[in-house]
């Protein structure tokens, strides 16, 4: 079983998970063109992936979702009201005026007049049946793009829905999805269990804090990607304004550095073989000062324990960690 981190941060979120001959994508937050590159230079490759699971909506998770879901013909894994807060999203809000409104209505109905005056009756059931942009322009005008119908911007080749706490299987991979405190619609993260080499995986990041059905479901997992947003102190000083400020600290915001390191020194149980801090702040964070906390909080287990820490990046790909 294998993760690959594409990127990390809040500019931009994917991980590969893959175990035998299923392969599925965490989030989609970069370019497809980025993340197809990131694949290739990871070794991972594109036309092996079974599927595509999203978090949440959030921008730096899935930009690149419904170019890269098309691209390869994959369907994509959300629970309801994520999928829902996507299409809302991504459908482009309708600007026209009322006046304008009107105006193509009236010219619809000449045309379904015009229409009824010379069609029989069979070819008026289907012509009511189009939309007005597929009716034949009349003019040069009429084929302007106002009335071009567009392609969906929420199309995906296939969507299937998962909720938290419910198990669900792809392929060679058990999934145990749950609840994050995050401000999105139904924020989830993973455990994904390969059956065959008994090896667990999990994904934790985008959370505000660490709940008890969290602490649980990070229980004997053999790579953990959690994250370390924020230093406190950056966070507090830093240039965003007092609002971020406010929701990147709330309960429902993002993984500070002490509370990542208060989890790994009170209730992390230190069987992991490799622990990935990921979605470090470009703004509010160091490396090293996320590190150097999660170091502290292990203290000499990590030693003990073989435990290897590694810190996730936004402009590069982490190596596959392999078990
Ligand atoms: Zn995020
Ligand atoms: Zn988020």
């Amino acid at each position: 079983m294998r993760m690959t981190v594409l990127a990390s941060g809040s500019k931009g979120n994917a991980t590969v998970v893959a175990a035998g001959r299923t392969c599925v994508l965490v989030d989609a937050g970069l370019s497809c063109r980025e993340l197809l590159r990131r694949m290739a230079a990871t070794g991972e490759d594109p036309a092996a992936l079974t599927a595509i699971l999203v978090t949440h909506e959030h921008l730096d998770h899935v930009a690149g979702l419904s170019v890269l879901a098309r691209r390869l013909g994959v369907p994509v894994f959300f629970t309801e009201p994520t999928h829902r807060a996507w299409v809302r999203m991504v459908t482009p809000k309708t600007t026209m005026s009322y006046a304008k409104w009107l105006e193509l209505r009236e010219q619809e109905k000449l045309r379904a007049d015009e229409a009824a005056a010379y069609a029989p009756a069979h070819t008026l059931a289907a012509v009511a049946e189009l939309e007005p942009a597929e009716l034949e322009p009349e003019s040069e005008e009429d084929s302007l793009a106002d009335t071009k119908p567009r392609p969906d911007p929420a199309f995906l080749p296939a969507v299937e829905y998962f909720r938290a706490g419910q198990r669900f299987c792809i392929g060679e991979i058990d999934i145990d999805p749950f609840t994050i405190p995050h401000d999105a619609a139904d924020p989830c993260g993973f455990v994904f269990h390969a059956r065959a080499e008994g090896v667990r995986m999990a994904i934790a990041t985008d959370l505000g804090y660490i709940p008890p059905n969290v602490n649980q479901a990070l229980r004997n997992v053999d790579v953990l990607l959690l994250e370390s947003n924020h230093d406190l102190e950056m966070l507090k000083d830093g240039p965003y304004p007092w609002s971020v400020k406010q929701r990147v600290l709330s309960r429902v915001g993002h993984l500070s550095n002490a509370a990542c390191a208060d989890f790994l020194q009170r209730d992390y149980d230190g069987g992991a073989h490799t622990i990935v801090l990921g979605h470090l702040s470009e703004q509010n964070n160091l490396p090293e000062l996320a590190r150097l906390a999660a170091e502290q909080a292990i203290g000499n287990r990590l030693s003990l324990l073989g435990n290897r820490l590694v810190l996730a990046a936004q402009d590069a790909p982490l190596a596959p960690i392999a078990l």
